[in-house]
């Protein structure tokens, strides 16, 4: 029989329904392992090295040590040239007209080119690459949260079943005017459990996994890598520090390093266990302003995109997991290759 569960974090319910997993299918699409497909280069890709002036105004680079040169640079960040947001000098106007409300869509929208290499993927580098990656969105963090309200968030889509439009491996950053509701809900529930405890839900939820073990991919002395409870595809795997710090504008050097070792790693595992897939994930913060707050985490979620959801979840926005995450943890344990060592590829 399946399962429903409750995400203790955000409240959302899955059903754990392995019965589902074994329906024939008939449509060509993800599922079992594939060969990984390298994009070939393109001479007109806008985020290959030389086509600096393909893209916007950089915002923010890490230099190569050649030089300052425009195109000496080993990571960028610039603005997206088809924005869902765009900046202003001012803050977004509301507009009611009866029971509709609109938000001007100002805000930011940016893209962070982390290879200079075409074909490059965060599991091909060493730690230190995705360190640089992990940098990027630090420091864009700290420069886009001071507009309140709002939200900023990192994500990056892997592969074309993921939403990806341009192969040269990149991410995104978005700064939004509003709080989105499902971050609302996040932070309600924190704070609820917060005022109810005394204590941040995410340091208590942290260490409850860690002592059932069951769902822990890995663990570091920083921040540790799990499968949701309440997993809402195979294979979703959240990374999270073990303190309370509520935006990842805050993390310091050592939890950076740690982050951007765990999550090449459990990239790295998702492929040799299930091919090139398609991905997202997904790097949450509090609310623009809660960066002081007692009651949250910042938290990665790397969601496998393995089955399109369909009527039901349309319906309920209940998905329906077939794998139960204790399994899928497992997996990605055993799939897990060591810990890179200074000197080691
Ligand atoms: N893009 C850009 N400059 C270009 C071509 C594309 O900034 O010359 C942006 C594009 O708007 C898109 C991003 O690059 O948002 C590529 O993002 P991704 O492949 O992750 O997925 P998408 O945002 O298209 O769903
Ligand atoms: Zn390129």
């Amino acid at each position: 029989m399946s399962e429903l569960r409750r995400d203790p974090l955000t409240h959302d319910w899955v059903a754990i329904a392995p019965a589902r997993g074994r329906r024939p299918h008939r449509m060509p699409g993800p599922g079992g392992p594939s060969p990984r497909r390298r994009p070939p280069a393109d001479p007109a890709c806008p985020f290959c090295p030389g086509r600096e002036d393909a893209t916007p105004p950089e915002v923010w680079r890490l230099p190569t040590p050649s030089g300052t040169a425009p195109s000496n640079w080993r990571l960028r960040v610039v603005p997206n040239r088809y924005p869902v947001l765009t900046p202003a000098d001012r803050p977004a106007r509301h507009h009611t007209a009866g029971l509709r409300l609109s938000v001007e869509g100002v805000g930011s929208h940016e893209v962070v080119i982390e290879s200079r290499a075409h074909d490059w993927d965060l599991p091909d580098g060493d730690d230190a690459a995705v360190a640089d990656v992990l940098r990027a969105y630090r420091a864009r963090c700290r420069a886009l949260r001071d507009r309140r309200p709002g939200i900023v968030l990192p994500f990056r889509n892997h592969g074309a079943g993921a939403g990806t439009s341009l192969p040269h491996p990149h991410s995104q950053i978005v700064a939004t005017p509003i709080v989105p509701a499902r971050f609302r809900r996040l932070f309600d529930i924190a704070r609820g459990y917060y005022d109810d405890h005394g204590r941040c839900l995410y340091v208590d939820h942290t260490a409850a996994e860690l002592a059932d073990g069951e769902r822990v991919v890995a663990t570091t002395d920083h921040v540790v890598a799990l499968a949701p409870y309440a997993a809402r595809t195979p294979y979703e795997t959240l990374i999270l520090p073990r303190h309370h710090e509520a935006s990842f504008g805050d993390a310091s050097d050592a939890c950076l390093d740690r982050t951007a070792s765990l999550l090449r790693r459990v990239l790295t595992a998702l492929r040799d266990l299930l091919g090139d897939i398609p991905y997202n994930y997904a790097l949450i913060n509090a609310p623009n302003g809660e960066e002081g707050t007692a009651c949250f985490a910042w938290h990665l979620r790397i969601a496998p995109r393995l089955a399109e959801p369909a009527g039901f979840e349309l319906g309920t926005d209940i998905a329906v997991n077939p794998l139960p995450p204790e399994e899928g943890a497992a997996e990605l344990r055993g799939a897990l290759r060591p810990v890179a060592g200074p000197g080691r590829p």
